[in-house]
């Protein structure tokens, strides 16, 4: 630590100097975040010192809490939803084995079925939780194989994990399949919709996904992805809305006596953020953002196809993904790679169809 404070215009100029070396979101085709729309950055600063870990003192904050849940629970088919708002889909992924193995805590030695392609959260999820994770393989398409996974599924099972909108190839898995197998053997069922929440409901043919779907018991969604919020902000939503009670311990200094968090302080300012982008664009906003990515995708999939670099997958959501020569990709653009080395591009609102053209105008002089 510094002795002696610098004057705030050093400072200020040390701050800006560092945010000048990331990078500019015009060339970032990798990230499943966005630059946070504009209600939701006037919102956060509304809100930057409340901490829903003591809601007792921030009543008001609480409330639009509450109504983001509410909103996600009428999105999701079932209004009456609990959950709360999480640091993102890590928390909720960690949040909703916690919950399936407090619901079980009559199995010993507990395992939970997850896709190949669940995210990396759910093995930091199985650490703390001292979890067998058991791995279902996927069909050529990338997406779970459910007969695969039922076949998984033993006597110490306590969760079925799916995954609507997945991190690397964009894909939806059998949702539908894999409520019916939970049903057959009483599981849990995890939906990690931590992208795919805030997209597949705005789809021209929406995928079912959600509660409507009977057997799913908790979905994951991350407003600080496609739901243009500040981060950090993901949700966590049961069906049944006081499951997690079951979690709760006591806090005896605050103003609620237990809680079943797993943060303790939180920041009420994404909250409101992203309640704020929810209702500024309401369903036909959402609507508007996320036919404009889709499109996106698909134009970008059909212009990369006429430079011979083939799409991986048709993908569900906003995610293409390619087979192509990683020499071939030209800076300044920041793209990703899957675990099976495919060109993988998120086509998020940032990512403009004035991006795209001029990402394919640039790989296609770049001969590799
Ligand atoms: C991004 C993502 C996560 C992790 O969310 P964080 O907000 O980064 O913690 C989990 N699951 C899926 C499917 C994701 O795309």
């Amino acid at each position: 630590m510094l002795n002696k404070g610098i004057s705030e215009e050093e400072l200020f100029t040390f701050l800006a100097d560092r945010k000048s070396e990331d990078l500019d979101h015009d060339f970032i085709l990798s990230s499943m975040c966005t630059v946070p729309h504009s209600v939701a950055v006037r919102a956060h600063c509304m809100f930057m010192e409340t901490n829903l870990g003591d809601p007792g003192l921030f009543p008001g904050t609480m409330a639009l809490e509450k109504l983001l849940i509410n909103r996600f629970g009428s999105l999701f088919h079932c209004p009456d939803a609990g959950g709360y708002a999480t640091s993102g889909g890590t928390e909720s992924n960690i949040q909703a084995l916690r919950l399936a193995k407090a619901l079980r805590h009559d199995i010993r030695k507990p395992n939970v079925i997850v896709p190949e392609s669940a995210h990396f959260s759910f093995r930091k999820a199985c650490d703390i939780l001292g979890l067998e994770m058991r791995k279902a393989p996927l069909t050529r398409d990338y997406r779970m194989d459910a007969g695969a996974a039922g076949e998984l599924v033993d006597r110490n099972t306590i969760a079925l994990v799916g995954v609507a909108g997945t991190t690397e190839y964009g894909m939806v898995d059998p949702i539908a399949d894999l409520a019916k197998i939970a049903r057959q053997h009483d599981l849990f069922f995890h939906v990690d919709a931590a992208f795919g929440g805030m997209v597949i409901p705005f789809l021209k043919k929406p995928i079912p996904f959600d509660f409507s779907v009977k057997g799913v018991t908790s979905i994951a969604v991350d407003p600080h992805k496609m739901g243009m919020s500040t981060i950090p902000c993901g949700c966590l939503l049961t069906r049944e809305p006081d499951v997690l009670n079951s979690l709760n311990i006591d806090t005896p200094y605050l103003t609620v006596k237990q809680e079943y968090t797993l943060a303790g302080t939180r920041p009420g300012a994404p909250v409101a953020g992203a309640l704020a982008v929810m209702d500024y664009l309401g369903f036909a906003g959402m609507k508007a953002v996320v036919t404009g990515c889709m499109k996106n995708t698909q134009r970008l999939i059909a212009g990369m196809e006429t430079f011979g670099i083939p799409r991986a997958a048709t993908p569900d959501v906003n995610v293409a993904t390619f087979t192509c020569d990683k020499a071939r990709v030209p800076g300044p653009w920041k793209v990703s790679w899957t675990c099976r080395k495919h060109l993988r591009i998120v086509c998020m609102p940032h990512v403009t169809l004035g991006r795209i053209e001029a990402f394919l105008k640039d790989i296609g002089e770049s001969h590799a």
